[in-house]
């Protein structure tokens, strides 16, 4: 394993007895602590131990030698070192590194890499029953009075040990006859592997023959494997063989004796992704995301230790998992927004992986057919390396996209199809063909209102409005979740059965495609109707298999699936991004429509997209329907450099909350009273946040602004340490803020 080890154990006696180290703990304190390493023990860094915290034993990592600062008496003796394989020192960089970038305490980093503490104990295995000489004998004796659910269990056990229930479930019978078995010596404890051994994935296997525009990609990806640190945009419209091309990285590393880790957005909605590495490497890559149960994480993140897992595809938090013979990153879909995680320690995993790259020393990729405008500009400025696939492949086309100007052609009263996208799907259910419409906005409606007194439901924790979801009979905050059913009388002036739904969510689409077509085999899918990934693996699937005519959904269909059979794609309001009014809301709006419609023909049909909008003459309109990305970049680059904006310049955002209003806007004074004044730096605020009130906490914003050569984390520590609120205020830093509620 290529971890170097710096050993604290003393040469001497003296030294030894005296030794301490300095150990991290997976908690948001300060730094790390020191503690005595107890004679006899020898740790370096690096290590697993256990350690006395108050009356506690925690699991932490030996971080380095300690100081001796700290009084002897307050030093306590390590407990234990743990079986885990060592920290390497890659990844303990990376915790150091991603907390001073974020302003957060390391531990609270470390925590990410530690999410599951049993896993660094010892691997212990399960108790189990075989059949031995004088159950064998039993079995063969046709004398032998055994009963029938005896006689089966003895069977199982005679093709395969297994545990009690695992006997029982084969030998359908009750635990009890196992146990029976056992008394009766038939049966003997045996100790079986706690699971089967990972198969690794056979970069043996062919891929597919790569047309000459992907053999020059891949060829030029390969030369960089093992050639240390860089970093590679991969770009390409959906369906040019991106994926085809990284695979071929993926097999090279995996050759190479290598562990791959590929971040996606939202893992659990990619079945289909899933499904191509296993064509592609025979067996299912390791997993790593939240919908995991806890002991599945437990092995995965043994088997990255271990070595055992080659390669992991995971959310965001798999940059943490501590891998030590990495040798490639792949950022599949570099633009989504999701790798930004916007609670606890505030990172962006993409940025962060291109920080693992370099500190581990290998190749990184960034996927995307709409990169990010960050990722543009460093390809311009020369920080990146960029390979394009230009064409769709085989004899897929890119659709044709067309605007459908909503003043123009307006949907009739209470419905939100406009007749030219109505007539198209009539069009397309005839062909026996499929279509997608797309509506960013999960429930029945957004916004509920009094007809009599245009009283509007509000969030009570949230300054937000309840969306209706009729599926679920309720209204939803989709803030903080609270729920609450319909009032039968509206709560301001008492009328009864006075709400109207204003405007649609995918649901109330969902009605209007029932009544306009009712033949039509539709579903809808959005984060709240599916129940976990196999929901979304089903819908897809039954797309797959021509089961649904319509599917519609939020972004979350966005996502790569390809289906033939798809040839016409709605965008049912096209402007609804566009009303972010953040430094992103264009460039976000750009990706997901044309993310979407990308959806449209990716087989041998060709395929057409109709977008409503009332704003056929935006920048993002105009892109989408000339097909025109890199001119959409450009101005968007051009607009962020006129404003020092990323990545001509530097954000952050300081967020303040307090449980009452006073208490926020108190310590919103407080911060304003020593602003920085720096050559260089802008303060904005502070403001009270878009999202005033979130789950009961009142909020306030301020947003740094920097020239990029200021250290802005720098500026924020500063600040930070020069106003002292109360306790109960809570200060979040958010440096390269992507969300500004
Ligand atoms: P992207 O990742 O750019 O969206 P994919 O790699 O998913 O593109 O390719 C789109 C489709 O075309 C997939 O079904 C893929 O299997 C197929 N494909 C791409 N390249 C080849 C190739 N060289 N030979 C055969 N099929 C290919
Ligand atoms: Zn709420």
């Amino acid at each position: 394993m290529p971890v170097t080890h710096t050993s604290f154990e003393g040469d001497s006696a003296e030294a030894a007895s005296a030794a301490r180290v300095r150990v991290l703990l997976p908690l948001p304190l300060a730094g790390a602590y020191d503690y005595a390493v107890p004679p006899g023990m020898n740790v370096a860094a690096g290590d697993f131990v256990s350690v006395p915290l108050g009356a506690r034993r925690v699991a932490g990592v030996v971080w380095g030698q300690a100081t001796d600062e700290v009084d002897a008496k307050k030093v306590k003796p390590i407990a234990a070192r743990l079986a885990a394989a060592p920290m390497s020192d890659e990844l303990r960089q990376l915790i150091d590194w991603v907390a001073a970038y974020t302003l957060s305490a390391p531990g609270a980093v470390l925590r990410m890499a530690m999410s599951v503490p049993e896993a660094l104990e010892a691997e212990r295995n399960l108790v189990g029953y075989g059949i031995g000489e004088t159950g064998r004998a039993a079995l063969a004796d046709e004398a032998a009075k055994l009963s029938a659910p005896r006689r089966r269990v003895l069977t199982e056990a005679s093709h395969a040990p297994g545990t009690a229930a695992d006997l029982a479930r084969r030998g359908a019978c009750g635990a009890g006859v196992v146990k029976g078995l056992t008394r009766a010596g038939l049966l003997e404890p045996v100790e079986l592997p706690r699971r089967a051994p990972l198969e690794p994935p056979d970069w043996r296997l062919p891929g597919p023959t790569l047309s000459s525009a992907q053999d020059v990609a891949a060829t030029e990806l390969l030369a960089k494997l093992g050639q240390g640190f860089s970093t590679t945009f991969l770009d390409g419209v959906t369906g040019s063989g991106k994926t085809e091309v990284y695979f071929a990285a993926i097999g090279k590393t995996l050759e190479q004796g290598k562990q791959v880790l590929v971040l996606l957005p939202e893992i659990a909605l990619s079945a289909q992704w899933l499904q191509r590495f296993a064509q592609r490497f025979g067996v299912a890559p390791a997993q790593w995301h939240s919908d995991l149960g806890h002991a599945e994480r437990r092995d995965t993140w043994r088997a990255v230790a271990s070595g055992e897992a080659r390669l992991v595809v995971g959310a965001r938090s798999a940059l943490f998992l501590p891998f030590h013979e990495l040798g490639l990153i792949v950022v599949d879909e570099e633009h989504d927004q999701s790798f930004k995680q916007e609670e606890g320690v505030i990172y962006h995993a993409r940025d962060m992986a291109v920080v693992r790259a370099s500190l581990a020393r290998i190749p990184i990729v960034l996927v995307s057919a709409t990169p990010s405008v960050e990722t543009q500009v460093n390809v311009d400025e020369g920080r990146y390396g960029r390979l394009h696939l230009p064409a769709r492949h085989g004899s897929a086309r890119l659709p044709e996209i067309r605007l459908l100007d909503l003043r123009r052609t307006p949907p009739e009263r209470r419905s939100f199809l406009a007749p030219p996208l109505l007539e198209a799907m009539r069009a397309t259910l005839e062909a026996g063909e499929q279509t997608m419409l797309f509506l960013n906005r999960r429930g029945y409606a957004p916004l509920t209102l009094c007809r009599q007194c245009g009283f509007r439901l509000n969030c009570p924790n949230c300054t937000a409005w309840l969306v209706e979801h009729r599926f679920h009979h309720r209204l939803q905050c989709h803030h903080c979740g609270h729920a609450e059913p319909l009032p039968p009388l509206c709560p301001n002036c008492g009328a009864a059965g006075s709400f109207a739904a204003c405007g649609p969510g995918v649901e109330r689409v969902a009605e209007e495609v029932a009544l306009k077509f009712p033949k039509a085999r539709a579903a809808v899918m959005a984060s709240d109707t599916l129940t976990g990934p196999h929901a979304a693996a089903e819908i897809l699937e039954r797309v797959e298999r021509h089961d649904i005519d319509v599917l519609i959904g939020t972004q979350v269909v966005a996502k790569g699936h390809h289906f033939p059979l798809l040839t016409l794609v709605g965008v049912v309001d096209a402007d609804l991004g566009l009303d972010g009014g953040d430094l992103r809301a264009a460039e976000r709006s750009f990706q997901l429509l044309h993310q979407v419609a990308g959806r449209a023909g990716r087989a041998e049909q060709p395929g057409l997209v109709l977008v409503q909008t009332f704003h056929p003459e935006n920048q993002v309109m105009r892109a989408l329907v000339a097909d025109d990305r890199d001119r959409f970049l450009r101005l968007q680059a051009e607009e962020r450099q006129r404003h020092g904006n990323p990545p001509f310049g530097r954000l952050a955002a300081l967020i303040i909350s307090g449980d009452s209003e006073d208490e926020a806007e108190s310590a919103a004074r407080a911060y304003a009273r020593s602003t920085p004044h720096l050559p260089g730096v802008e303060v904005f605020g502070p403001a009270p946040a878009p999202l005033q009130i979130l789950r009961g906490r009142h909020r306030k914003r301020f947003l740094v602004k920097a020239r990029r050569n200021v250290r802005i984390q720098q500026v924020m520590r500063d600040w930070l340490a020069r106003v002292k609120v109360p306790s109960t205020v809570r200060v979040q830093v958010d440096i390269d803020p992507y969300s500004f509620l």
